[in-house]
Formats: C-alpha cells, sequence, structure tokens
C-alpha cells in the first residue's frame, strides 16, 4: 500500500516491454526492416572498450585567508596605492592614489569615508568591498602597508575591517611580527615558524574559524600580522622552502600553539574537550633551548595598590570597594593555590578585608600587572614577599608566555645549535606530521 492508499500492482513494472514489442511489429515492414538491420549491424560492430576517464582530481591550491584587521568602532586612515572597485547599487566607484587619505570612522551603527574630496556615509548594516583592479592591489591602512582585498562590514554582530589575501601573502605579514628575523643563523627557526604559523592559520580557516564574516584576528587573539611593512629576504626565503607544508594529525589540520619562551618547562596540554583529537601531550622538556631569550627569567615588583586596581580592572571590585578599604585598613592575603604538574599557576588566592577572590588561568597575568595593566609576562613564578615594605612583594618569574607548543626562542635556540626546521617541529610538535597540502 503506498500512500495514497492504492495497491501497488508488482507487474506494472513489466507491463512495459510488451508495448515497446508491440511497438516494433506496428512499424510499417520497410521501417522494420531498416531497424532489424541497423540493430543486427550494430551488435556485430566490434565493442570498443574505452578505459575509464581517469578521474580528474584539481590539484589543492592555496587558500584565501580573510584577517580582521579590528574589531572596535574607531577612526582609522585608509589609502588606495593602487587601482581598488568598490561597487554599490547606484554605481561602481574606482579609487586610486588620486583620491588621497581618507579617514575611516566606524561606529557601531554607520561607516563614514571622509576626506576634503570625498564624503561617504553608510548606515548599518553595511558592507563594503574594495576590489584590487587587476588582481592584485595594495592598500595602507593606519600606516601599514597590506596586500588583497579590504572590506568594511557592520551588521549586528558588531564593526570589522577585513582584509582577505592568499594564505602565503598573509604569511609574509605574520612571520616578522612572531619572530626576529635579522640574524641568518635563526633562519631555520623562521621555517618552523612559518610552518607554524600556516598550520594555526589553515586550522582557523578549514576547521574553526573565529567569525562567519572572517577566520581569524590580526592581533594575540590569533598570531599577529602586521601588513608587508617588514618583509626581508629571510622571510620569503621561510615561505619559500616550506610552501604549502602543514603540521597534521589523523589526516587532519593540527591545532597547534606556540608562545615566546617556556622559561625551560613546556606546559603539558590537553586538547579542548570539544576537540575530535585525540588526548596528547607535549614535550615538557625544553632543557636550554630558550636560554638565548631576554625574558627566560624576570623579576617583578608590586604593591597591593595595584593588585587593587587590577582587581577593578577586571571587574572584581569597584571604586567604593577600594575607597573604604583605604579608610579603614584592611588585612591581605596573597597566595599560589594551585600549580600545574610543570609549575606554573593555575590558581591565585587573593584576600582583601573580608572578600575572598580566587583568580585562575591568563586572568591571573592580569591581577598581577604592573600598574599600566601590563600583563605579567607569564604563570610561571614565585611570589616572595618583601624583606622592608610590607605593602611590597616580588614576583620572580620564568619565560613568556603560556608555555604549550612551540617555545620560539627555544626554537631559535635550536637553529643556532644547527638543528634543521623539521628538527625543531618534531621538536616540539612530536605526535604531528609535516605535510605539504597544497603547491
Ligand atoms: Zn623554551
Amino acid at each position: 500500500m503506498d500512500l495514497a492508499g492504492k495497491q501497488i500492482d508488482p507487474h506494472a513494472y513489466h507491463q512495459k516491454s510488451p508495448v515497446l514489442i508491440r511497438g516494433f511489429f506496428h512499424l510499417p515492414w520497410r521501417t522494420a526492416v531498416l531497424v532489424f538491420w541497423v540493430g543486427w549491424i550494430l551488435s556485430c560492430a566490434p565493442t570498443l572498450h574505452k578505459p575509464p576517464s581517469p578521474r580528474v582530481v584539481a590539484p589543492p591550491v592555496e587558500p584565501e585567508i580573510r584577517v580582521c584587521l579590528t574589531d572596535r568602532p574607531a577612526t582609522t586612515s585608509l589609502q588606495f596605492l593602487t587601482p581598488y572597485r568598490l561597487q554599490l547599487e547606484e554605481a561602481e566607484y574606482i579609487l586610486d592614489r588620486r583620491i588621497g587619505i581618507l579617514q575611516v570612522q566606524l561606529s557601531a551603527d554607520r561607516v563614514v569615508l571622509r576626506n576634503d574630496k570625498r564624503y561617504f556615509s553608510l548606515p548599518a548594516p553595511a558592507r563594503l568591498v574594495f576590489v584590487p583592479d587587476g588582481g592584485t592591489g595594495q592598500f595602507e591602512w593606519n600606516g601599514r602597508v597590506y596586500p588583497g582585498v579590504f572590506s568594511i562590514r557592520l551588521d549586528h554582530s558588531g564593526s570589522y575591517v577585513i582584509n582577505q589575501l592568499p594564505l602565503e601573502e598573509y604569511l609574509k605579514g605574520v612571520i616578522p611580527f612572531e619572530m626576529p628575523t635579522g640574524q641568518a643563523e635563526y633562519q631555520e627557526a623562521l621555517l618552523a615558524q612559518a610552518v607554524a604559523a600556516r598550520t594555526y592559520a589553515l586550522y582557523r580557516l578549514r576547521q574553526e574559524p573565529r567569525h562567519p564574516a572572517f577566520h581569524l584576528y590580526a592581533d594575540v587573539r590569533d598570531q599577529v600580522y602586521g601588513g608587508l611593512e617588514k618583509v626581508n629576504d629571510r622571510v620569503l626565503e621561510a615561505l619559500r622552502r616550506t610552501r604549502g607544508q602543514v603540521l597534521t594529525r589523523s589526516e587532519q589540520v593540527a591545532h597547534v600553539q606556540y608562545h615566546s619562551t617556556c622559561g625551560g618547562y613546556l606546559e603539558n596540554y590537553l586538547e579542548p574537550p570539544d576537540s575530535s583529537a585525540d588526548l596528547w601531550a607535549d614535550r615538557a622538556e625544553d632543557g636550554d633551548n630558550c636560554r638565548i631569550s631576554p625574558i627566560y627569567r624576570w623579576i617583578e615588583r608590586r604593591d597591593v595598590g595595584t593588585v587593587l586596581q587590577n582587581l577593578q580592572r577586571l571587574g572584581r571590585i569597584d571604586e567604593q570597594d577600594r575607597e573604604a578599604w583605604r579608610q579603614q585598613g584592611f588585612a591581605f592575603r596573597l597566595r599560589v593555590n594551585e600549580r600545574t604538574t610543570t609549575g606554573r599557576v593555575q590558581s591565585l588566592y587573593i584576600q582583601v578585608a573580608d572578600r575572598e577572590f580566587t583568580i585562575q588561568g591568563y586572568a591571573i597575568r592580569r591581577v598581577l600587572a604592573d600598574s599600566s595593566g601590563r600583563a605579567l609576562p607569564s604563570n610561571f613564578f614565585l611570589l616572595v614577599t618583601s624583606p622592608t615594605l610590607p605593602e611590597q612583594f616580588y614576583i620572580i618569574g620564568a619565560g613568556f608566555g603560556h608555555g604549550r607548543g612551540m617555545c620560539q626562542w627555544g626554537a631559535l635556540g635550536m637553529a643556532l645549535s644547527g638543528a634543521n626546521y623539521r628538527e625543531i617541529l618534531r621538536f616540539y610538535f612530536p605526535a604531528y606530521e609535516l605535510k605539504k597540502v597544497y603547491q
């Protein structure tokens, strides 16, 4: 029974064939003979066994990446160094160097581009896409030169300035901002950095983009991208020799991390729980690799007032709390609650008068920031009270950054000792495989 309630006739399909035969016999006899002969000749003709056509698999090509240059409402400057096209509903505009420097005012509900010659204003939601005329182009945004497409996007989720460009072009603006490029003996570390940065970018591009409109941020939330300003021959060589190479695990682009200086001990870590990757751990000991780092060891001094200021910055207390404590006087305690297996502070306990605070993760670096708000270099430290001033204490620490993945100064140290980039990557990412994913 089908859904319409009619009985399906199991013979219905087979009834077609007698109809065809009947049709053949009802043809005029001359036509029937012709059809017979043609059919016979064709049936006798040698069958050409064509080899199955090979499946044409296009070689993977270098992808384009969309980078968010800023996601904050701000006034910035923009100049097109080569001709760019802007297509709007009413007309197409060509903008080039002759337009001069435009001021871009980006607010929550409007974007305004202006200078003494031009004025352009568009309310949200708005999308302005400036495409290089003739394939490649360059624009200057906030004093830095970038290649590729420049776009502004304003919608309910926020306001964004986005640069879209080929992945390898993007890496030209990442490597020199992530690692010193001035010395030839560091070259192999630059190659390792190129692979790590490419892997990270491709992971964001393919597996976990930051936003539907872009893949990653141009700052430390992802990796620092500063345009073409610092590109030099060493950067170009690092990109040429590693082009298309990324670290993979189980045929997937790996989610790699890296940081400035581990201080001698790399942090073991697990993949985030939402990841499908297996449980794995990095190599724990970096030994002396990053001893050459200027922040291998450090000492900072803090006072109680600065910690209270930072607690307020983090929104844990307000101005009235601070004022009341200032007037009444208060007891202050600070101690490490918990450390990771490598010794990094995972949880910090603070008591001010009768209030207790437990600070965890990156917030620890912020609560112990200096008076200007500059966060502590790392969570890898000891607290030492001042022998003379009770409201002061010292923080004796090691390294800079979270300690996970590749230690960049460690990579530089390995390069100085003669390691090549494959050896550096194998050391820091022993569980990953190096693969070329596009030509
Ligand atoms: Zn290190």
